[in-house]
Parts: C-alpha cells; sequence; structure tokens
C-alpha cells in the first residue's frame, strides 16, 4: 500500500480540442477530487481556443497546469513533455477526447496499489473505431511482435498509468523515436491491464490520418526491430535464386532447342524488373534507418516550450 498523501499526475495531449474539452472537465474533475492530483495538459501547438479554454480554468484551480509548445511537435512529443514535466508518484495519461474514460483511473491506481508498475488501458472491443482501423490495427501490433523481441500488448494505446520509476526510466532516453508503447514496455516493468470500451470522440474528429497511421506504425516498427534489415538480405537471396534459375534456363534453352529458341526478350524484361523492384526495396529499406540515424545525430530538442503556466 502507497503513502495514502500519493500525487497523481495526469497528463493530457491537446491538439485543437475546443469543442471535447468543455465536455472533458466535468467528467474529469470529480474523478480527480478524490485524490492529491495535478492536471497537466500539453498543448501541442493548437490553433484554436484551446489554448483560452484550458487558461481559463487554470486561473481558478492551481492544480490545472498548462504546458504549450512553439509549434505542432506530435501526440508523442507531447506525451514525452508530460513524463518530462509532472511530479506525481503516479502519472495517467489520457486524450482529451473522453475516448478513454475518465472513470477507468480509480481501477488503474486500485491496481497500481497492489504493486503494479504499469497499468494499461485496453480496450474490450472497438465497435466505435472503423472496420478498416480496427483491422489495420490488429495486423500491425501482430506484425509488430513478430518483428520485434519488445511484446506490446495488444489493444492497448497512450491510455495508461506508470509508476513514478517508469518515468524515471523514460527521462533517460534520450533518443528522438518515441514510440511509447514500446519505450515503456521495454524495461520489463511489472504490469497489468484494466478492460474498457472505448467511446467516441465526444467531439472533433481524430488527428490520426491514414497517413499519419502508417508513418507512426513504419516509426515503431523501424525503432524497435532491425529484422526488415534482415528482409532486404532474405529478398536479396530469393530473387539471386530466382535469377540462377533463369541462367540455367538459359543456357539450356540456347544450346539444347538452339533450333527454335527465340531472343527471350519476355524473360529479360521479367527478370529486369523483378530484380530492379527487388533492389529498389532493399535500398528503401536501409534509407529508413539511415533517415532515423541521421535524425537522431542531429540532437535536435524533442519539442520547445513557449509557455507553462502554474508551474513554480
Ligand atoms: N494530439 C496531439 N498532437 C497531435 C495529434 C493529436 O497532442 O499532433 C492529441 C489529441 O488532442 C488527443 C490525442 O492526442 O488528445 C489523441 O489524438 P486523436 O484523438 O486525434 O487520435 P485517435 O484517438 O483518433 O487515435
Ligand atoms: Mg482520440
Amino acid at each position: 500500500m502507497k503513502d495514502k498523501n500519493f500525487l497523481v499526475s495526469v497528463v493530457i495531449p491537446v491538439y485543437n480540442e475546443e469543442q471535447a474539452l468543455p465536455k472533458l472537465f466535468p467528467r474529469l474533475l470529480p474523478i480527480l477530487e478524490k485524490y492529491n492530483y495535478e492536471l497537466i495538459f500539453v498543448d501541442d501547438g493548437s490553433k484554436d481556443a484551446s489554448v483560452e479554454i484550458i487558461k481559463e480554468k487554470a486561473r481558478s484551480n492551481p492544480r490545472i497546469k498548462l504546458i504549450s509548445f512553439q509549434r505542432n511537435f506530435g501526440h508523442q512529443m507531447a506525451l514525452t513533455c508530460g513524463y518530462d514535466n509532472c511530479r506525481g508518484d503516479c502519472v495517467i495519461t489520457l486524450d482529451a477526447d473522453l475516448q478513454d474514460p475518465p472513470e477507468l483511473i480509480d481501477k488503474m491506481i486500485v491496481k497500481w496499489q497492489e504493486g503494479y508498475d504499469i497499468v494499461y488501458g485496453q480496450r474490450l472491443d472497438r465497435q466505435t473505431d472503423s472496420f478498416f482501423k480496427r483491422t489495420t490495427a490488429d495486423y500491425f501490433y501482430k506484425f509488430m511482435n513478430y518483428l520485434s523481441d519488445v511484446k506490446i500488448p495488444e489493444h492497448v494505446a497512450d491510455f495508461r498509468l506508470l509508476d513514478k520509476k517508469v518515468v524515471v526510466f523514460l527521462k533517460t532516453l534520450k533518443e528522438r523515436s518515441r514510440f511509447l508503447r514500446g519505450l515503456v514496455v521495454w524495461p520489463g516493468f511489472r504490469s497489468t491491464v484494466v478492460r474498457y470500451k472505448r467511446e467516441k470522440r465526444s467531439a472533433g474528429t481524430t488527428h490520426y490520418s491514414l497517413r499519419k497511421m502508417f508513418a507512426f506504425a513504419f516509426e515503431g516498427i523501424i525503432s524497435f526491430s532491425t529484422r526488415p534489415l534482415q528482409l532486404a538480405t532474405y529478398l536479396g537471396f530469393i530473387s539471386a535464386f530466382l535469377g540462377f534459375i533463369g541462367i540455367v534456363y538459359a543456357v539450356i534453352g540456347k544450346f539444347v532447342f538452339s533450333h527454335y529458341w527465340v531472343t527471350g526478350w519476355t524473360a529479360l524484361f521479367v527478370s529486369i524488373m523483378f530484380m530492379g523492384g527487388v533492389q529498389l526495396i532493399a535500398i528503401g529499406i536501409i534509407g529508413e534507418y539511415v533517415g532515423k540515424i541521421y535524425k537522431e545525430v542531429q540532437q535536435r530538442p524533442l519539442y520547445l516550450i513557449k509557455e507553462k503556466v502554474n508551474f513554480d
């Protein structure tokens, strides 16, 4: 059992959520009032009234804090900043759009007090997400877990509770690829799940377009596995093997069936296209990793803070 006066930090990334925020406060605050809490909003460069709404609330409640980014740095960076700036004995991250029900916070804290260092919110069913998003997400996690040594629990996103020691660990990581779902699993802390039904977005629309979703998936795979590089090698072997069969075929054809052997334009064309494709894939895979290395050596900051409210 933890000290009764423990501090709970709640971190909420916000990007253009002016419609969702007014619905969030009345549901979240009554739950938090039971605890000694701090509620940190990380504004990821919102262009609407989100910041004003939060500041308004923060004026009358010093437990509500705001960190504003200079520009949009992305969901994972906003979460990272929240982890860097919170002081809680445990930290809970959730979406601003009420897709992660705040009522689950109580259950998460109970599990934490039982001694778990990480409590994931696990979606029971995802009927509120589109069929496409559900199936691609399912296959992504299966594929990712197949490729990488770090096994990410399925159907969990960024709704989770972390003990202070996990946060301390995260702060030691200086890498730019912040695929937090993998990074929190990597050190092997004791973890459990609480199940919930994912709700519909309270207002507004998702910020994860198809393009962003795929970029996010690639980010995850590239930062947790070098298997795709091996894939390039395997592809090379397969194509070399097929090429060898082609050579045997061509030589036999030339000498054995020389009387009706035509110049074989199709075979040439097919093999050139095939080899070209395989080489491009291999170069592309290598390129992805080189790009990542480049970004790491540049050592640019992960995010830039414009202002902080209610931090002392
Ligand atoms: N978000 C952010 N920066 C971004 C995109 C999203 O801080 O560039 C926030 C957003 O305000 C929300 C959370 O991250 O609180 C999750 O985003 P969203 O609900 O759009 O994603 P989905 O739940 O559809 O996967
Ligand atoms: Mg959402």
